[in-house]
């Protein structure tokens, strides 16, 4: 049988209670699909004016009340799902909506599963895939900011850029493929500066979307952060401070890290993930080595680097430096403090300019022992996450979309570097592969495999 959320869509009327479990002031119970006009007359003796509120006993198969409530009826094509929807406003118990779910499983209904409702509305068209995460995220999400920028991708931002971008290749596409149609003057064609200047400049508007989509994801997901720096810097100690509590391993013994510590924590609501790494260093220690190994590995991953130095011998920053991939952002950190007796906060790298805080390099100076500066550091991190600035331009994203975003840069990239060697054939198919990743955002393409497994992430009634 085919189980993809395309086939398996449609046909059988869904229901789920949609408020949290627990007892409340009102528990509301979602219906949806082709049943709904009868199983509102089995429980309400009435099928209530399409968007109206109607207050009325909702009664088991004996005629019974098992509540008194409020239904609305919302009409296909224009609900959420696209189907036909029925709410049922109740009191809030769980014995309450139990009863309510029982009853309209008796009439027929089935209880749905994990985003099923969102599922509907994605393969009704009321939705394409990034909007429909953008409901889990807005429900989700950890911070005002957070929420912000779901709903900006809810209100379609996020796909009408993608959708824009998309339309841009598609003309480019349309003249490549063209071009490969009459070999004779196809040379000439790839050589028009017309054509470069296209694929210039989708290159640039996908590297538009990709800050405020990194931002988005940041904002979701939280940022993972590595500390990285010399042993006996103090990056447990520091990692122990942040977070408020004894995880890492503090120790005067150079090396004491063997393994990489991760820590989960909140900047005032937002997520922030804290890896310890083992001292970076050569080490004829096996033990040690694949700590080190382990260090480098989480580095990769990382949104940013925390590199701790002893403030009393900052030197050695260069040879750090070549520990981490020139991509990262890095943020040098100035710890024990105390002993040296520097001011606490941002620190000047040229005397009297402070680099833009959220800039690569910018210097902090902190003691984890005393706490100083370590307020100066969470404002920092949250910047970094674009916590405070989270402005108009951040809509919610996923790694999903990030890794997207990232392969469709890609294809462009070889397109383009095609489109010199003016390899029409080569230039096709990377335009195309572009096109593929561009549309696995909003669903246009996407394996229902992958389908599945992002509703299934969904919560039940949703
Ligand atoms: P790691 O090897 O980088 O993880 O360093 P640790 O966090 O284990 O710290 C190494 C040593 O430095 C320990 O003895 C800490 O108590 C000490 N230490 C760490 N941070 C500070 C600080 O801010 N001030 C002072 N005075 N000592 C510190």
């Amino acid at each position: 049988m085919d189980n993809s959320p395309r086939a398996r869509n449609g046909g059988d009327t869904i229901a789920a209670i949609a408020t949290p479990p627990g007892r409340g002031g009102i528990g509301i119970v979602r219906v949806s699909g082709p049943l709904v006009a009868q199983l509102a007359h089995a429980i309400l003796g009435v099928l209530p004016q399409p968007r109206l509120a109607l207050v009325r006993k909702f009664r088991d198969t004996r005629g019974q009340a098992i509540d008194h409530g409020v239904a609305i009826f919302f009409p296909r094509p224009a609900s959420f799902t696209g189907e036909d929807v029925l709410e049922l406003h109740g009191h809030g118990g769980p014995v309450v909506m139990d009863l309510l779910m029982a009853r309209l499983i008796e009439l027929g209904a089935r209880a749905a599963r994990p985003g099923e409702f969102s599922e509907r509305a994605f393969v009704n068209g009321k939705l394409d895939l990034a909007q429909a995460e953008a409901v889990a995220d807005l429900i989700e999400s950890g911070s005002a900011s957070a929420a912000r920028a779901a709903m900006r991708s809810l209100q379609g931002e996020f796909s009408e850029r993608i959708g824009k971008i998309a339309e841009s290749l598609v003309a480019l596409r349309v003249q490549v493929e063209a071009a490969i149609d009459f070999p004779e003057e196809e040379i000439d064609f790839l050589a028009e500066p017309a054509l470069h200047e296209h694929c210039s400049s989708l290159q640039a508007s996908l590297k538009e979307l990709l800050e405020p989509a990194r931002q988005g994801c940041l904002l979701r997901e939280g940022m993972t952060v590595v500390l990285a720096g010399r042993p006996n810097a103090g990056k447990s100690s520091l990692l122990n401070a942040l977070a408020q509590s004894d995880r890492a391993i503090v120790s005067p013994h150079p090396g004491t890290t063997r393994d990489v510590v991760r820590e989960y924590m909140h900047l005032d609501g937002m997520p922030l993930h804290l890896l310890d790494t083992a001292g970076l260093r050569d080490s004829e220690d096996d033990v040690e080595s694949e700590g080190i190994r382990r260090a480098r590995a989480a580095i990769e991953q990382a949104d940013r680097v925390l590199l701790i130095v002893d403030d009393a011998g900052a030197e050695g920053v260069e040879l750090l430096q070549a520990y981490l991939p020139s991509h990262l952002p890095y943020t040098l950190l100035r710890n024990k403090i105390d002993l040296t007796g520097r001011a606490p906060g941002y620190v000047d790298t040229v005397p009297g300019e402070t680099r833009q805080p959220t800039s690569s390099g910018a210097q902090i100076a902190v003691s984890a022992k005393t706490g100083a500066g370590l307020d100066v550091l969470r404002g920092h991190l949250k910047a970094c996450m674009g916590f405070e600035v989270a402005g108009e331009s951040t809509f919610s994203a996923r790694r999903r979309h990030l890794d997207a975003l990232a392969r469709a840069a890609q294809a462009l990239e070889s397109a383009g570097a095609q489109l010199r060697q003016r390899n029409g054939e080569l230039v096709a198919e990377e335009l195309r592969l572009a096109q593929r990743a561009l549309d696995e955002i909003t669903g246009v393409f996407t394996s229902d495999e992958l389908l599945g497994r992002i509703f299934a992430s969904f919560c039940i009634g949703k």
